[in-house]
């Protein structure tokens, strides 16, 4: 088979927030830059978030980036790296002005500034009264980001492969990332991108759970891409179920609703979550509401025949509030859960929803990897940054608003840093045809049909251990069945039966590449919960039920040979301000 080349400075895979933001840096500083998107730009999930971007602006309420650091750092019970936080929270403000500019239709309050709702976890003067730090265009921020940084990239001349599948990274002996082999999903036609650097930016990976608020995408391609270059994953045991979630389909239902003054009610009618998180109530940090939803449904306080889920109370803000700033909330609640918001309350259980851990980065977004007996080193020419990557600044449980501000802040960083290193990189190194062909096997292999189960069943089954052996809350023997599920998956994996016709339909060999992918960050998250023996954010250990800062204050990186697992020290020390140190978290 012939290989069709093309050569660019830069290579970005995925065209969410974060992928547009890094291109729209470089090429507006005239690098030559490709996007590659295995769907097109404005699908991506970016488009899907909802409630909004936080930034310390105090349009509503006193803020300041300090207190946001301090949130944040809590949230993350501790895990997230300071610095990145610092660099973060300093940030927001300037960055949600520049997309304002860029086009962004925010929210508006009466006197013109840029409305702000309050989120969880969000206090004013570092833990007191409820901050309102998340900046929002109704309930399609998202949708409103994603559109303007397409529309920028447009005009700056990004070049766009879109439909096109990114398979495996092209990289050298000395360990320098070369680019991509990425098939066109329309032709079948594979096509080997070489760049001088080469960011992922693909997304999340919630499809490894059944019951999630992910599109059918996000398989977390890039992460499993990683993997196979030989680069851990960090803190894949962190995964983040939203409280609100449609009950029995997932689908979310932005915090912003509790923002907005909705809250939850048991089957006495009871507002429970004043019961675990008396201060903060219904706006506590996610993994504390979660738990506490899971708590209730358990100890037979659900509501339904089944008993088996809570309900989310809007009706009295009011229809001219949820018109006005939760309109998408109201078409979601009568298509799937078939109530009016205006009239009654939501059925809502925790649903899997942001994937915490990711390819371990610096706040450049260079991709960094420790080396024997030496401190971590960035691999030359390759970036992560989004929801694929652990920069980390979500630690063990991320703060909702803090994604999109995520993706914006480090896009643009790495951008910035790419830009420095094309000015000391300036001309492509020799190809290695040996990593073109491993690439290429790994396409191949998908052409032959095996005699076993067919793609759709193992995905399935992938999703459901995941949600039966690695869910909310986790126990030892539970985990230890869960990675002999995942192994066996494996195995059966290997056999799979394709459709016929796979080499003219080619979506039954993406397919089955994505599923490959969801099993191998499956493996990441489950062998990496089961050797974490503490409770932490998310990770919610029955048989370890406290924080342990003593032998766990440290990252988890996961190794796919053998799924060996090595830790690495939290960055406590922040940029410029003193570091905020462990304390008990209490809302
Ligand atoms: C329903 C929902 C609501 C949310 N609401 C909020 C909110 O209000 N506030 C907030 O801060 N966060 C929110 N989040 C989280 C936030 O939206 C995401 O974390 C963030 O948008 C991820 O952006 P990203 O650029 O990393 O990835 P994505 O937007 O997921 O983009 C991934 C890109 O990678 C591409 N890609 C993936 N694999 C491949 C491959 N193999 N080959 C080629 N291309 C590939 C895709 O085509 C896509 O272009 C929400 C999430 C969900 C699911």
């Amino acid at each position: 088979m012939t290989l069709e080349r093309r050569k660019f400075d830069s290579l970005v895979i995925g065209a969410g927030g974060g992928g547009l933001r890094a291109a729209l840096q470089l090429a507006r500083d005239e690098a030559h830059v490709a996007v590659v998107s295995k769907v097109f730009p404005t699908r991506s999930h970016t488009v899907a978030a909802q409630g909004g971007m936080n930034a310390a602006l105090a349009n509503v309420l006193p803020d300041n980036w300090h207190w946001h650091m301090f949130d944040t750092v809590k949230g993350s019970d501790y895990l997230g790296d300071q610095d990145a936080i610092e660099y973060m929270c300093r940030a927001a403000s300037n960055l949600v002005i520049e997309l304002e500019h860029f086009g962004v239709p925010f929210s508006r309050l009466e006197n013109g500034r840029i409305y702000q709702r309050p989120f969880g976890g969000q206090s004013q003067n570092f833990g007191g009264d409820q901050a309102a730090r998340t900046c929002a265009a109704a309930d399609r921020t998202g949708h409103a980001i994603l559109h303007t940084l397409y529309q920028q990239n447009i005009r700056a001349k990004t070049h766009f492969f879109d439909e096109y599948f990114a398979i495996d990274l092209i990289k050298d002996d000395e360990g320098f990332i070369l680019g991509a082999l990425v098939l066109n999903i329309a032709t079948g036609e594979p096509l080997l991108i070489e760049a001088k650097t080469t960011l992922l930016a693909t997304g999340g990976a919630g499809q490894i759970f059944r019951n999630n608020t992910n599109a059918r995408i996000n398989t977390g391609d890039g992460m499993a891409m990683a993997l196979r270059a030989g680069i851990p994953l960090q803190d894949m045991e962190f995964f983040q179920f939203h409280p609100t979630g449609i009950a029995g389909k997932g689908m979310l239902i932005t915090e912003g609703v509790r923002g907005e003054g909705g809250y939850l009610l048991n089957a006495d009618g009871e507002r429970f979550m004043e019961r675990y998180a008396p201060k903060a109530k219904d706006l506590a940090s996610r993994d504390v509401v979660s738990r506490a939803i899971a708590i209730e449904v358990r100890e037979g306080r659900g509501v339904g025949p089944d008993k088996d889920h809570v309900l989310l109370k809007l009706d009295h803000l009011g229809a001219d509030v949820i018109k006005k700033r939760l309109p998408g909330i109201r078409d979601m609640a009568r298509t799937f859960a078939h109530v009016d918001p205006i009239e009654n309350p939501i059925p809502v259980f925790p649903t899997a929803h942001y994937t915490m851990g990711g390819i371990p980065t610096n706040r450049h977004g260079q991709v960094v990897v420790p080396l024997k007996n030496t401190p971590e080193e960035p691999i030359p020419g390759l970036y992560a940054v989004g929801e694929c990557a652990c920069v980390s600044v979500h630690g063990a449980n991320r703060l909702g608003g803090n994604s999109l501000l995520d993706i914006v802040v480090f896009g643009r960083a790495a951008g910035n840093h790419i830009i420095d290193y094309l000015k000391e990189h300036r001309y492509h190194r020799p190809l290695n045809e040996a990593s073109v062909e491993a690439a290429m096997a790994r396409l191949t292999r998908w052409e032959q049909k095996g005699q076993g189960e067919s793609v759709a069943t193992i995905r399935k089954e992938i999703q459901k251990t995941m949600e039966h052996y690695c869910g909310v809350f986790r126990r030892a023997d539970v985990l230890t069945e869960g990675v002999q599920k995942m192994r066996e998956l494996e195995q059966r994996l290997a056999d799979v039966r394709l459709q016929d016709h796979s080499r003219v339909f080619n979506t039954a060999r993406i397919e089955a590449l994505e599923v490959e992918n969801l099993l191998q960050l499956g493996l990441a998250t489950v062998i990496s919960a089961e050797a974490r023996k503490e409770s932490r954010g998310a990770h919610s250990h029955v048989d370890f039920p406290d924080r342990d800062d003593i032998h766990w204050l440290k990252h988890t990186l996961y190794f796919m040979e053998e799924g060996r697992l090595e830790y690495k020290p939290v960055r406590m020390k922040p940029l410029s301000v003193d570091s905020f140190p462990p304390k008990p978290r209490v809302y």
